[in-house]
């Protein structure tokens, strides 16, 4: 074997100069990688990749999500026509084997952590011929040193230089049943926890001020485990961090304990899935909300009063949803007091009990995966023409992503902090709704 090189297609790119977020998942895989193996990650959207050096002896694994797929799949056909062994994993290989194994020499099914060094040393005993079509994790995997990031990753990638914000990884696994997540699918239904101190280290090794947290649903752990919870916000708090956010549910709001930890831990914001303001839509919503603007109100009050950040995610579309739900839905942020917003168009993911329906109805359309992206619609809407639909969201992000609002809710985010510690909380303040915005504004166009 040559070398072993792991890609991550291009989504966003560079904004003023960085990616958003780092490739985490590639670094915890190259980790596992021996040490007498070179191992080389090549991010799309930091870097033009240099697929013209890939050769035999290479083994070329490229991560995949359904909106990065068809990238994915352009490098892969590249990568075997110069000899190259190719893999590919992540979501959509995970959801889709079938249509991934059509344009790789083997798919890897679920998180690889039992199946990835099985896949390295048949590479390195025989070359492609080695390779098995599939490579599937039957169970999921205990956290506890799962995957550490070693030095040689961490010095390779440097975090600092090419990324705004560095992921990690707490906990995994949801125990709701949302019927348009991909979540539970890929991470499964029990939620998995990492050692307090295999966290502190990762922190402290990777020399990082800020993160974003990958777990599917951080919040649900302040009900579920409350202790580990305490214990892991007691040893955060030691650590001097600029800030960090992670996706959550608004059974939050019912610890004040633990919110007012979560301060002192440097948590600055909760993405919270609040998903509709329609409570005709309570049956797709998992559990963790109703759909009540009363309630959604209430909660995100509770959380902003211990000093902790709400944004808000919200997804439109449902069957319940009508032209009139828009509206509501704009007056509710406009007088919210949420930090920030996110309003995605529903999404039929591979797998999902929605897309299951869609199927089962003839509803889906004969949309490209790119543009399972959150911001097309990509099935027939009940309560609307497909142009209906498209006119009321592209209204809605109009109105929310307006820079009058960016720069008040912005300043609403800024205001909680003191004037001493504007300097390091202005990125954060606006970040977000910027980050929707351009997102919003460039998908739009595709
Ligand atoms: S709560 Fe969040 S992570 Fe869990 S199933 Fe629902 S959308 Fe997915």
């Amino acid at each position: 074997m040559r070398r072993i090189v792991l890609i991550q297609p291009k989504r966003d790119g560079r904004i003023f100069g960085k990616s958003p977020g780092s490739p985490y998942t590639l670094m915890r895989l190259a980790s596992l990688v021996p040490a007498e193996i070179p191992v080389e990650i090549w991010d799309e959207n930091v870097r033009r990749l240099p697929l013209d050096t890939l050769r035999e002896g290479d083994l070329v694994g490229i991560t995949s999500m359904t909106v990065t797929i068809e990238g994915a799949e352009v490098i892969a056909r590249r990568a075997m026509k110069q000899g190259a062994g190719v893999v590919v994993g992540g979501v959509h290989a995970t959801l889709l084997p079938e249509h991934t194994s059509t344009f790789a020499h083997s798919v890897m099914v679920g998180e690889g952590y039992f199946t990835w060094q099985q896949l390295v040393q048949d590479f390195a005993a025989a070359g492609i011929k080695g390779m098995q079509p599939e490579y599937r994790d039957e169970s999921w995997a205990d956290l506890e040193g799962l995957a550490t990031i070693s030095d040689r990753v961490i010095q390779m990638v440097d975090e600092n230089r090419h990324y705004w914000t560095p992921y990690l990884e707490i906990t995994r696994g949801c125990v709701r049943s949302c019927d348009f997540c991909t979540a539970i699918r890929v991470s499964g239904r029990r939620m998995r926890l990492r050692p307090v101190d295999e966290v502190v280290d990762e922190i402290q090794r990777r020399q990082i001020k800020r993160f974003f947290l990958t777990d599917d649903n951080f919040g649900l752990n302040f009900s579920t485990d409350p202790e580990y919870r305490a214990e892991l916000f007691e040893a955060l708090a030691k650590l001097d961090l600029h800030g960090w956010t992670c996706q959550s549910e608004m059974s939050i709001a019912k610890h004040p304990e633990l919110l007012k930890m979560s301060v002192a831990a440097h948590l600055d914001k909760h993405f919270v899935g609040f998903e509709s303001v329609n409570p005709d839509n309570r049956s797709s919503l998992g559990g963790k909300s109703k759909g009540q603007a009363q309630q959604t109100r209430e909660a995100i009050r509770i959380i902003r009063s211990h000093g902790v950040g709400v944004v808000g995610l919200f997804v439109m579309g449902f069957d319940s949803d009508t032209p009139a739900t828009f509206q509501t839905m704009w007056e509710f942020v406009r007088d919210s007091e949420l930090d920030s917003v996110s309003t995605t168009m529903l999404t039929p993911f591979p797998a999902t009990p929605f897309r299951m329906q869609l199927e089962r109805e003839k509803r889906l359309l004969d949309s490209p995966w790119r543009h399972y992206d959150t911001a097309h619609v990509t099935f027939l809407p009940k309560h609307f023409t497909v142009d209906e639909l498209r006119r009321c969201y592209d209204w809605l992000c109009r109105k929310i992503y307006h820079p009058s609002q960016i720069l008040r809710r912005g300043t609403r985010s800024l205001a909680r902090h003191p004037l001493s510690l504007a300097g390091k909380k202005a990125f954060g303040s606006f970040s977000t709704d910027y980050g929707y915005r351009r997102t919003y504004a460039y998908r739009n166009v595709l």
